[in-house]
């Protein structure tokens, strides 16, 4: 049985880890190429787009894929909704591995906010000195917000247009609450702008914020396809997958056929 995962993402990686080590299972892994040394799962891996629902179907034949596992970053909205058009009309199995989202704890100060325009709309009302956490593809959206001064933190460097009042930090986490709140005190933030991401890899921001009392702005997740399954750990995608017709592995990864 031949496995897509569609990845960039912890999740990804460590779905094609437990699922290389089941006979049986062919695994390839395809992440979209775009950054410059992106972390790569064992086994096989494709980099770069598939050319939209129509590449992918025809790439899916092409390659023999018998099921697909979106574990792609929740806010990737494009390649998910790609995913479902495309595993419909080829009639491949798709799952969804997907984190859950942040939830608020006592002494959180989050404006929840539907779309990255949205955040840009409350921020100038929200603080003055924003570290901005939500990607460099999201920029555009704040570049005209010239009364806010940005701390922009990024993998990759942004292109134009960027707010014209920013600092760049290309760092990619895991962050410490301690490295957070140095991070918030020694650039004065007085608000954080995030996806609700739920990677626990950059979470301290959010303890961070909440020690120093600062308001939120959280992004929230785009809705997933519509009847496509999902579930929240690679545990239970590796039991998705092994309980298909035609796996020839049992979930426990006793072996089989
Ligand atoms: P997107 O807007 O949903 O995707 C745009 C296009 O990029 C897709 O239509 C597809 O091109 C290509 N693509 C995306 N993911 C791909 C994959 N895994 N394999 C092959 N092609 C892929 O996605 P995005 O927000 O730019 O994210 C790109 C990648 O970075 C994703 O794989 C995601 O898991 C990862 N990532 C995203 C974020 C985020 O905040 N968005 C954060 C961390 C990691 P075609 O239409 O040509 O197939």
């Amino acid at each position: 049985m031949r496995v897509l995962i569609l990845g960039g993402t912890a999740e990804a990686r460590t779905l094609a880890t437990l699922l290389a080590a089941r006979p049986g299972l062919s695994v390839i892994s395809s992440l979209a190429g775009r950054t410059s040394a992106p972390l790569l799962p064992p086994g096989e891996v494709r980099i770069g787009g598939f050319g939209g629902p129509a590449g992918l179907a025809g790439w899916l034949r092409a390659s023999r894929v018998d099921a697909v596992v979106d574990a792609t970053h929740p806010f990737a909205a494009v390649m998910s909704a790609s995913a479902a058009r495309a595993c419909d009309d080829v009639g491949v199995p798709l799952l969804v591995l997907r984190r859950p989202g942040w939830t608020e704890r006592d002494g959180d100060d989050w404006r929840r906010v539907p779309s990255i325009a949205a955040a840009a709309a409350v921020l100038p009302g929200t603080g003055r000195r924003a570290l901005l956490t939500t990607g460099r593809q999201t920029l555009a959206a704040f570049a005209g917000l010239d009364e806010v001064w940005f701390l922009v933190r990024a993998v990759e460097p942004p292109e134009p247009p960027v707010p014209a009042r920013m600092t760049l930090l290309l760092e990619r986490g895991p962050f410490t609450i301690e490295g957070e709140e140095a991070l918030l005190r020694a650039h004065r933030i007085d608000v954080v702008v995030t996806k609700d991401s739920g990677s626990p890899a950059v979470a301290a921001k959010l303890d961070a914020a909440r020690l120093r009392r600062l308001p939120v702005v959280m992004v929230d997740r785009p809705p997933v396809s519509p009847g496509v399954p999902s579930v929240a750990t690679a545990r239970d995608a590796v039991a998705w997958v092994t309980g298909l017709p035609g796996a020839g592995v049992s979930p426990s990864g006793s072996g089989g056929a």
